[in-house]
């Protein structure tokens, strides 16, 4: 028997629709390259964006067809989120941060017919598009005025574009099923690999970030969306905010402290999403330049913090600095992002502050939808006792099924579980902890060392800023961890003092065979420390240490 209620198809329209209708005039700031602000709202970007999606159409696309974007957090790439996938197109965002080789890759494997660009980013876009011949037309995100010389033939201006363009009268009905958006993994190793979101997954898991034990969204939040729109759709923000009905904050390309700061003072921001380094720079610069009055006039009371893991140290300053909750998430582009999401439960509220902190630093536990298993090596389930880790897999309505245009097919085991590549344990309560990414665990002696538990042990050091830890090849122990730390400016390093540290936090056995003080170290273009290019550049650090 079936049931009897209306099967309204899920969609990107829906959200652009119930936002303009219900939240037509609550506000969405935007930075603009030359640092000024512009104000629009949901009214508005809806309108606009059904003339993206006339001017779209007018240039021959269809539905299907991707429309590619190099873009920052601004205006305009928010209309095309509506724009090109509530009419049926398939919206390409892609990282203006990556080498140019992976970008030319990834925007020739997407397939996009019509490339978005912001006009600082034109300069990355020119050397490649002799290579790239599927691209019919280059829209400028911008008035032709403000488009500067190109080698680009007859590039198009946004502004121009749009303002001719008669906006469609209503939002197609789409199969919930059919794709939305394309976003690719940052592939520190092997090309990067195509997701390829549903209006249906992507509407799921936006009601999921709603939900009082993930972000809690509300329509009287103002969000500050330090997340980029390129990076796994900003975790989704673009479309929970229009189901909520909050006001925006899109800061641009700056994302200094100083900027950040301002924005959050002026706009009265309540909530902001980012990954941990930028907020342990903006807790840098709050604690050193601004007073406490500064300080306690921010209206600020959660940040969302992911992308990699959340130093303990983090959560404690923006407790003790802000009166701020840092809520962890762990995700990633495979699982649309959000699958666990770290919030207390009842039994924590009596908690002393330093284990409220310690519950903090948990990657946290399932949102509904999302289940999680942890196996050993021959594929058995490990019980949840908060002891035995072992490779992290997951399963739900917003994780993806197959790789875009992988002749492999299926990315999912015979159940449905994908394999996520990290090393995890979960506990009773069901609280997930990464501690490694599998390639990046350190087998030591036949014993497994979690580097993300030693880097978080050192960050938690007042001089140490950042901290990284690889597996060495050593002649007797097979691995052993070498810690490279980055310390606060102005601080001396000194190894036994670190080591000190470390032995209050973990066993003896795991503590770094040796510790660099470094100036800088490598990340990618999300924002994650790059493994491979410090084992590349210090693989071979204990090779004479065979008779130790
Ligand atoms: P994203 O682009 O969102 O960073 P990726 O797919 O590139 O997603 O990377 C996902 C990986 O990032 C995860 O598999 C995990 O290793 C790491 N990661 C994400 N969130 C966390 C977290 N809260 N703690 C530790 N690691 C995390």
């Amino acid at each position: 028997m079936l049931g009897a209620m209306q099967a309204h198809q899920l969609t990107t329209a829906m959200l652009i629709q119930h936002a303009a209708t219900n939240h037509p005039l609550r506000e969405i700031v935007s930075r603009g390259e030359d640092g000024r602000l512009t104000r629009s709202n949901w009214q508005t970007v809806e309108s606009r964006a059904r003339r993206v999606a006339a001017a779209l159409a007018g240039l021959g696309l269809r539905p299907g067809d991707r429309v590619a974007t190099l873009a920052w957090n601004r205006l305009p790439h928010l209309e095309l989120y509506y724009g090109v996938s509530a009419a049926g197109m398939v919206l390409h965002t892609v990282n203006p941060r990556l080498f140019p080789e992976q970008i030319r890759y990834i925007l020739d494997h997407g397939g996009a017919r019509v490339l978005c660009v912001d006009p600082d980013l034109l300069p990355l876009v020119e050397p490649m598009l002799a290579d790239l011949p599927k691209i019919e037309r280059v829209i400028v995100l911008a008035p032709q005025a403000a488009i500067p010389a190109t080698t680009i033939t007859t590039p198009i201006a946004y502004d121009g574009l749009i303002a001719e363009a008669r906006p469609i009268e209503r939002w197609p009905i789409i199969d919930e099923n059919s794709a939305s958006a394309l976003c690719y993994t940052s592939g520190t190793t092997g090309n990067p690999k195509g997701v390829l979101y549903s209006h249906r997954s992507t509407v799921l898991h936006a009601m999921s970030a709603l939900a009082a034990d993930s972000m809690a969204l509300a329509a009287a939040d103002s969000i500050l969306v330090v997340t980029p729109l390129f990076h796994v759709n900003a975790w989704g923000i673009p479309y929970s905010a229009a189901m909520a009905g909050a006001k925006l904050v899109l800061p641009g390309s700056a994302l200094d402290p100083v900027s950040l700061h301002d924005l959050m003072r002026d706009e009265g921001v309540t909530f902001s999403l980012g990954v941990p380094t930028v907020w342990l720079a903006l807790l840098d610069h709050l604690r050193r330049e601004r007073s406490s009055d500064e300080r306690a006039a921010l209206r600020l009371n959660r940040v969302f913090t992911g992308g990699a893991a959340t130093p303990r140290a983090l959560i404690e300053q923006f407790r003790t600095l802000l009166d701020v909750e840092t809520i962890q998430a762990w995700g990633m582009t495979e699982t649309s992002p959000v699958a666990t999401v770290c919030r207390p439960l009842a039994h924590h509220a009596d908690l002393p502050s330093h284990a409220q902190i310690d519950l903090r630093a948990l990657q946290g536990r399932a949102v509904f939808g999302v289940e999680l298993r942890i196996e050993d090596e021959e594929g058995r389930e490990l019980p949840r006792n908060g002891e035995l880790s072992g490779l992290l897999k997951v399963r739900g309505p917003w994780v993806l099924n197959a790789y875009h245009g992988q002749a492999s097919g299926s990315a999912v085991d015979a159940d449905g579980w994908f394999d996520t590549g990290d090393v995890a344990r979960i506990d009773a309560d069901g609280f997930l902890q990464i501690t490694d990414r599998a390639k990046d665990v350190i087998k030591s002696g036949g014993e497994w060392i979690s580097s993300i538990d030693l880097e978080n042990a050192a960050v938690a050091h007042p001089k140490v800023a950042e901290a990284a830890v690889i597996g060495v090849a050593h002649p007797k122990w097979q691995e052993r961890p070498l810690m490279l730390i980055r310390l606060h400016l102005g601080e001396n390093g000194d190894r036994a003092e670190i080591l000190d540290h470390l032995a209050a936090h973990v066993a003896r056995w795991w503590l770094p065979d040796d510790i660099l003080f470094v100036d800088d170290l490598p990340h990618t273009a999300t924002g994650k420390l790059l493994k491979t290019e410090l084992r590349a550049r210090h693989g071979d650090h204990f090779a004479d240490r065979g008779n130790i």
